[in-house]
């Protein structure tokens, strides 16, 4: 079994290419590798047997948990009736027809139709080409600018790289960042200045974006983006007021909303879109990940029905859609996302979200928040991050070369539970799968406090 687990270990670092991983440590054996062979409910273990409790329920997807049979059942039986047929010219599957109704039934009101992809990139570059079309159709070719945000997360293709406010994942590859800009990060407690509330923070958002709406031309600016709560860089709530705020200076300008729900989709914040939690009336959807808890690749756009009726206005006047993918509602994947929104609903986990997510961040707080390297602890519903300072009263950060977000992460990895050290800042970031209970946060918590 050693020997076995060698050769894979010597094959892996000779052949296959991680994504986010520094390449060089990798492939010369100086950082971890770990093969992963299994899993049930929130925990995970690797073949050498090693248990540990996924804090961050893979990439924050796998919501429901590992070993559920009844999505396995579902992807089995797609698989030997029909694995694959495509969805151009109106084609569908029995599977591809329902998860759309369910996903509509299911989504904030005012929305219309669900156009399938495979990855929350892809779905991105399908909303950037819907934005751009939807104008072309309503005769205003100029208004093409999408406003982003820095420390917003929306992929790492071409286009949605560009979207992304995290400088990793442009500086090295000389993406071309126009016409997408970034304003301000939502993020009080770094962002704000001292005397700020919340509310003038959101206020000092609004019109950082009103200024650059301006600056820019508001026949230029056809969309604004972002998630509702800030995941990837660095699991930030929004400051209070800070939505409608924002959605107004939207309005004002006939800006489009995304709000992309790749992470807070399907009961994450407890309930089941974060635009319902805060009040978000968007005109576009990204989902992913929840949307099958990964047991399948699969995502989406949810189309408004505002925005619908100009795209069927379009094709009347320029034709069928230019813009489709072998793998769009792939049967196999939307027959996993039946079964596994229907396993949401069996298990109650939306609301179980909100609960043992709020105990979670309780007991993290009780545990950790009086630490005096420990700047704030936050999050919402099934979502939670420590981040960890020099200096707490003065708000100082720490060196990022000193990797002190990094080294806790991995001191905690040792002890058996998965947590994520977030890629800009020392940040501590946990996404449970929702089916997380307080005994196993109790577990999440200790061992954090140890670490
Ligand atoms: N949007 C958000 C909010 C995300 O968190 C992610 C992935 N972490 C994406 C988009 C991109 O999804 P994918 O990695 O499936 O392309």
């Amino acid at each position: 079994m050693l020997e076995q687990s060698n050769e894979l270990s010597a094959w892996d670092r000779d052949h296959f290419f991680h994504p986010s991983t520094h390449m060089g440590t990798h492939a010369r054996g100086e950082s971890p590798a770990r093969v992963m062979a299994g899993g049930e409910g929130v925990t995970v273990w690797d073949n050498t047997g090693k248990k540990s409790i996924d804090a961050f329920a893979g990439l924050y997807c796998v919501n429901v948990g590992y070993g559920r049979q009844k999505i396995a059942d579902a992807i089995a039986s797609q698989a030997k009736n029909l694995a694959y047929y495509h969805a151009y010219v109106g084609h569908g599957t029995e599977a591809s027809i329902r998860l759309a109704k369910m996903i509509i039934d299911r989504a904030p009101k005012g929305m219309s139709r669900v156009y399938f992809g495979l990855s929350g990139s892809d779905a991105n570059e399908t909303n950037i080409k819907l934005i751009w079309y939807y104008n072309n159709v309503l005769g205003r070719p100029e208004k093409k600018k999408i406003i982003s945000r820095w420390r917003g997360y929306h992929g790492s293709g071409v286009m949605t790289g560009s979207l992304t406010g995290l400088e990793l994942f442009h500086n090295a590859f000389d993406l071309p960042r126009a016409p997408i800009m970034h304003t301000e990060a939502p993020y009080y407690f770094r962002r704000a200045d001292r005397s700020m509330s919340e509310e003038q923070f959101s206020l000092y958002c609004a019109d950082k974006l009103e200024e650059m709406i301006l600056a820019e031309g508001p026949d230029t600016v056809a969309a604004f983006i972002g998630e509702p709560i800030l995941g990837t860089g660095g699991i930030v709530p929004p400051p209070a007021g800070y939505w409608q705020k924002i959605q107004a200076v939207l309005n004002k300008y006939d800006v489009l909303l995304v709000a992309d729900e790749v992470v807070t989709g399907f009961g994450r914040l407890g309930t089941m879109f974060g635009s319902d939690h805060y009040g978000i009336k968007p005109d576009l959807i990204t989902i992913a990940k929840g949307l099958t808890s990964a047991y399948a690749p699969l995502s989406g756009v949810i189309v408004s029905d505002k925005v619908w009726q100009v795209l069927v206005k379009g094709s009347d006047k320029l034709g069928s859609l230019g813009h489709g993918w072998t793998y769009s509602a792939h049967p196999i994947c939307v027959a996993a996302g039946v079964a596994n929104l229907e396993l949401i609903d069996e298990m109650d986990l939306v609301r179980n979200a909100g609960e043992t997510g709020a105990y979670l961040r309780t007991e993290l707080a009780k545990a950790v928040g009086g630490h005096k390297h420990v700047g704030e602890v936050r999050g919402d519903g099934m979502l939670a991050a420590v981040e960890f300072v020099k200096d707490r009263d003065d708000r100082v950060f720490f060196d990022p070369t000193l990797k002190v977000g990094p080294q806790i992460a991995t001191a905690l990895a040792a002890s058996g539970v998965i947590g994520r050290a977030m890629p800009q800042g020392d940040i501590l970031g946990f996404a449970p799968p929702l089916c997380l209970t307080r005994e196993e946060a109790d577990t999440i918590v200790a061992k954090t406090a140890d670490a």
